[in-house]
């Protein structure tokens, strides 16, 4: 079957020949790690992520944190069935939820998988936010919480650092829908379904950061944002610079200002190497 999963159409049947996203017709796995606490506090809580790690990536920002999955490229690969049965070996309520990290790519493999798994603890759709509407739609029926990325404003930077001249469109879209599907409910402080969108203040762009925070307060309700300052510079990069204090500092107060105050926000002392995962 031909794969238009995601906006890059590329239309290529995946049993023959690559897309975009370089990954064929079957789940592949780069890594799985339990109890991972790196996510947000209120999905890890403290027993931790059962985190899932996908290869392949179907936006590929030239920045990547991940470079070594999202465009290397490696790891195990799953049918549906298996990947079902691999979760099945899990006692899930070991778990604060099952995060699905970078899963566009493989939307209607997963979709097969688990549209009737009944699973104890929530499901978390952590992607880059380059995603169609359907897609997002579609996947609702099994997850309960989107962890999306709202990486730029400005589609000429989408395009210098993503290849995706389009990004604004598609994840905006994606996110006001969200904010329709799957309203934010918490339990004990942990959340059951809803919505964190996540920013990067990318360095020399903090104008692109505000007219995405912008766009936030006007168009989600009840937003919760998790405003990240941990940009490093990787050998694959074309930003080479760090994220100046006064750039953050800049993001923060206009945050703040617009009463965005419902979420997470890094601190410059994030902007370092021990936050990238080794793999
Ligand atoms: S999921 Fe991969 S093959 Fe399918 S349209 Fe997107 S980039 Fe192309």
């Amino acid at each position: 079957m031909k794969c238009f999963d995601c906006p890059r159409n590329c239309g290529v049947d995946r049993n023959q020949n690559l897309g975009f996203c370089r990954e064929s017709d079957k789940i592949r796995i780069a890594k799985i790690i339990p109890n991972f606490m790196w996510e947000e506090p209120c999905l890890t809580g403290n027993k931790g992520a059962l985190a899932i790690f996908f290869s392949g990536c179907n936006l590929r920002c030239k920045f990547c944190q991940n470079y070594q999955i999202s465009h290397i490229g490696k790891g195990e690969e799953y049918s549906p069935q298996e990947f079902k049965d691999l979760l099945s070996t899990y006692n899930l309520s070991n778990f604060s939820c099952i995060d699905l990290i970078t899963p566009t790519h493989f939307s209607s493999l997963l979709f097969q998988a688990l549209k009737d798994f009944n699973s104890p603890i929530p499901i978390v759709w952590n992607s880059s936010g380059y995603e169609k509407v359907e897609t997002i739609k579609k996947v609702s029926s099994f997850v309960d919480i989107f962890l999306i990325d709202f990486k730029y404003y400005d589609n000429q930077l989408a395009q210098h650092l993503s290849c995706a001249n389009d990004y604004f469109e598609y994840a905006s879209t994606c996110i006001k829908e969200i904010s329709i599907l799957k309203p934010n409910k918490f339990d004990n402080n942990l959340m059951q379904q809803g919505m964190i969108i996540r920013h990067l203040v990318l360095p020399e762009n903090y104008k692109d950061s505000i007219k995405i925070l912008d766009y936030i307060k006007t168009n989600v309700n009840d937003p919760v944002i998790a405003l990240m300052s941990q940009f490093t510079p990787t050998k694959e990069s074309p930003i080479k610079e760090r994220l100046k204090p006064l750039e953050f500092k800049i993001v923060l107060s206009h945050a703040k200002k617009i009463e965005l105050n419902k979420g997470y926000f890094q601190d410059l002392s994030s902007s370092s190497t021990e936050f990238i995962p080794k793999f």
